[in-house]
């Protein structure tokens, strides 16, 4: 599982995460999207990455709490 870096909530429904996930941010580019689950068994999702250049570090992504993916992973943090 990649791990969460860090979380920032930008505002009641819209929250910023960094997830270290090198081999993603070695190769993407601006624009590009990656597909997100929760668990092993979690629907899978996509969600844009919203960095301009991650190679270097993690890739943030910025989501909308709109139903039972995006809560579940707003309930998670960089301790999980
Ligand atoms: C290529 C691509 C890139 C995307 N990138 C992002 C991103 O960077 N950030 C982001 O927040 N979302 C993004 N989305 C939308 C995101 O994938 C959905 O919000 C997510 O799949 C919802 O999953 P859920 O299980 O939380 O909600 P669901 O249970 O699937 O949906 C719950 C309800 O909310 C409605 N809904 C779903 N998405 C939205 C939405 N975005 N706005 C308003 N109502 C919605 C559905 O119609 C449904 O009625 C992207 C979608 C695509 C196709």
């Amino acid at each position: 599982m990649n791990q969460i870096i860090n979380k920032r909530i930008l505002n009641p429904t819209v929250t910023l995460m960094e997830i270290g996930a090198p081999l993603i941010a070695k190769k993407a580019e601006p624009g590009q999207f990656i597909i997100l689950r929760i668990d092993k068994n979690g629907e899978r999702i996509p969600l844009t990455i919203a960095d301009d250049n991650c190679e270097k570090g993690p890739i943030t992504i910025i989501f909308k709490t709109v139903g039972a993916t995006t809560v579940a992973l707003n309930h998670l943090d960089s301790r999980d």
